[in-house]
């Protein structure tokens, strides 16, 4: 039984270099076998595993950056039966698209798959480059996605790092120095010389579900880990310690005031511009924190590190004036059909248990009523 373990670096000395030392796995060939053994029998059905289209790859991996696979499979099965090919993305409206990726969040990821789309059918002849370097050329695709689609459309011995696999060869390798950012450079090494010249895709698909199903981060299965022989945070007692995470940014705290300008059943919303969070979409326009309003509720979301606490006002008018170029008035019921940002989509929520004019009308009518009868019961 080989064991991984973690090269000591020495200088031509002799001496214990000052780098730190650079994570190795022993039995390269012997991990190979065995994991892709436990792959045949135990990976995850997901529907786009059941194609090698590049594109189908692709849309897949896009979204499962920061999104739950569970979560990815419905929205998957959707945005591709809407835009089935690469040519009908790129052909498509931009709200359209957005609005196909409304719930996933991070719209940017959306905005930049439909600017690719267009730059593989207008350079590519809507074919994707069969090469790392070629795919790095496209709008948004980053060194984990190009290797994805590499390896797993293509079958090229290309590395992939992203949380899972970044944890199981951190583990396997005893790598005890900080990942994440430039962290993940010695990972990345790893990854290449761990990756197989044929099978590759198949290679990067295990490790990955390794590290989603055994090699957790919190209570790994070692016990039933087809690698737990390869392993040098196992055989050393130290899983609970590896990865060591570079520090998170502290999170920022932020308080403002979303204003829902009503006139009559409708209200008026701005639509995101460049360089804001969720450009391109709908929502309520902001105002400083503690703005003047009726209170209609509040609702708490996160962007990146910031933390953003939102009260939301409302203000009744009497005349629609004509909207800035950025804005426009929407009927209540048609918010349903539009794009709109995540914090947008709850205030239109709360904006929907409000009375309308109509029922606001009746129930001060009643109120009066009750008022007048209060006041002859009362005598007064
Ligand atoms: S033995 Fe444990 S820590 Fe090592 S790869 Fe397997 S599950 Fe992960």
């Amino acid at each position: 039984m080989q064991v991984a373990r973690v090269r000591k670096a020495a200088g031509k000395t002799g001496h214990a270099a000052a780098e730190p030392p650079a994570p190795v796995i022993a039995d390269a060939a012997g991990l190979r076998r065995r994991l892709v053994r436990w792959y045949a029998r135990a990976k995850r059905d997901l529907p786009w595993r059941r194609s090698r289209d590049p594109y189908a790859v692709w849309v897949s991996e896009v979204m499962l950056q920061q999104t739950q696979v569970e979560r990815v499979k419905e929205f998957y099965r959707r945005f591709m039966a809407r835009f089935p090919t690469v040519r009908e993305l790129a052909t498509a409206r931009e709200a359209d698209v957005l609005k196909h990726w409304e719930g996933l969040g991070y719209y940017r990821r959306a905005r930049q798959l439909h600017a690719a789309a267009q730059a593989v059918v207008a350079d590519h002849a809507a074919e994707f480059p069969r090469t790392v370097a070629g795919l790095l050329g496209l709008p948004g695709i980053g060194r984990y996605t190009a290797g994805a689609i590499a390896s797993i459309a293509f079958d090229l011995p290309a590395p992939i790092v992203e949380a899972n696999s970044r944890r199981v060869l951190a583990r396997l390798a005893g790598h005890d120095e900080p990942v994440g950012g430039t962290g993940d450079e010695p990972i990345w090494e790893l990854a290449a010389a761990v990756v197989p010249r044929k099978g590759a895709g198949v290679f990067n698909q295990a490790l990955m579900d390794l590290g989603a199903m055994v090699c957790t981060p919190d209570r790994p299965l070692c016990g039933g880990c087809p690698l737990a022989g390869d392993c040098a945070a196992h055989a050393a007692g130290r899983v609970a310690e590896i990865p060591v995470m570079a520090a998170a940014r502290a999170p920022k705290q932020i308080r403002e005031t979303a204003v829902v300008t009503r006139h009559g059943d409708r209200v008026l919303l701005v639509c995101r511009g460049p360089g804001e969070w969720w450009e391109g979409l709908w929502d309520f326009p902001r105002e400083p924190h503690g703005a003047a309003g009726e209170s209609i509720g509040h609702v708490r979301y996160g962007v990146t590190h910031h933390r953003i606490e939102c009260a939301v006002v409302q203000r009744r008018v009497t005349r629609a004036a004509t909207p800035a170029a950025e804005s426009r008035w929407v009927s209540i019921a048609a918010l349903e059909s539009l794009a709109m940002t995540a914090p947008g989509r709850r205030i239109a929520a709360l904006v929907a248990d409000q009375p309308g004019d109509h029922q606001r009308a009746t129930v001060s009518r009643g109120q009066r009523a009750a008022n007048r009868l209060g006041r002859l019961r009362g005598g007064g």
